[in-house]
């Protein structure tokens, strides 16, 4: 089977692996879709995790099951989820599933941009999903994405009509738009300096951009909100600077969600005395777990997420360095999909 493996950031191959053998508990499934993760085109992110199967948002149709496996049957369309916790440790209890050792050691095997996927029993049992009849492959494909943005929601304690900022509009930055507003949100602001998803932000519905190539984020925000500022700022892009700028928009008694980590060792230059009378939160959200993925999956049954609107480009396997540069480089795109034979 052909697996497409990283190596490096502009190294990736295309490789002929055997499919792995099915141990009790264990599916195989034959894959159909998987997304190209905006986090994944981190260089810092990826290249500490290389060599790498590429890929974490794949759905399939199983196609052997092993001993003792009776909930899923062949033929199951499903979505899996990379990392599922053990549901067991003081984590887990605490509704904390990504700090579980078991979340963070899973996996699946050998990832998902692959022509088949190992799904081993704790990842079958703990986090995979059928998919209903009117959830395609490609839209199944959006439940880890999804999920990361409910978890973040959640966790930001989104209330209704607050006024959001979303700051950068790739893909993720559209998907919180889609979801603050599922949430009751106010107005919804969006910021990036791509022309293409500025317009794409308000073709999905916001109420107003700012293009920061032209004028300053703060500043914009400003005469938007008649000086008002946001209540929830969701800040996309992985630098501090970004971060920075973010917080100089929170409202107070607002919060600033960290929606993707900065580089190790990236630092902040904060005002504690700022936060303390404004009272201003910081709020940090990294990847998903079960509850996230099943809210998600109800999103995209409900059809508030689709891949027909998100998704702007396809490749077959064989073109993934071609995808994942389209997604690197961040500007007339916004989902890109590997897809394999019938992925509708
Ligand atoms: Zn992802
Ligand atoms: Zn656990």
């Amino acid at each position: 089977m052909r697996v497409a493996r990283l190596y490096s950031f502009n190294d990736i191959r295309i490789e002929d692996i055997p499919v792995p053998p099915v141990g009790a508990g264990d599916v195989l499934i034959k894959t159909h879709a998987c997304g190209i993760c905006s986090g994944d085109v981190m260089p810092w992110y990826i290249e500490e995790k290389a060599p790498i199967v590429l890929g974490h948002e794949p759905t399939g149709e199983i196609v052997e099951t092993g001993k003792g496996v009776t909930y899923f049957q062949q033929g199951d369309r499903v979505f899996t989820h990379h990392h599922a916790p053990c549901f067991t440790c003081r984590y887990c209890r605490r509704g904390d599933y990504v700090q579980c050792p078991t979340w963070k050691s899973s996996h699946l095997v050998p990832g998902g941009i692959s022509e088949y996927i190992l799904i081993p029993s704790i990842n079958l049992e703990n986090d995979t999903i059928v998919l209903s009849k009117n959830v395609s492959y490609e839209d199944g494909t959006f439940i880890e994405p999804t999920a990361c943005v409910v978890k973040g929601l959640k966790r930001a304690r989104i209330r209704n009509d607050d006024t959001v900022l979303i700051i950068g509009l790739g893909i993720m930055g559209i998907l919180n738009l889609l979801i603050a507003r599922e949430h009751g949100a106010g107005k919804v602001i969006c910021a990036d300096r791509v022309k293409f998803r500025l317009d794409k932000a308000l073709e999905y519905g916001a109420d107003y951009t700012i293009d920061v190539s032209e004028r300053a984020l703060d500043e914009g925000l400003k005469d938007i909100t008649g000086g008002g500022m946001a209540e929830l700022v969701i800040v996309g892009p992985s630098s501090a600077e970004a971060m920075m700028e973010g917080l100089k928009c929170v409202r107070p008694g607002g919060q600033a969600l960290f929606f993707t980590p900065a580089r190790p060792g990236e630092t902040l230059a904060i005002d504690p005395n700022y936060l303390y009378f404004n009272d201003i939160n910081i709020i940090t959200s990294y990847s998903c777990g079960p509850d996230d993925t099943a809210d998600a999956f109800e999103l995209i049954e409900k059809g508030v997420v689709s891949a027909e609107r998100l998704v702007t480009h396809r490749f077959p396997i064989a073109r993934t360095s071609e995808a994942f540069a389209l997604t690197a480089k961040a500007e007339n795109s916004l989902k890109s999909l590997i897809v394999f034979d019938g992925s509708k």
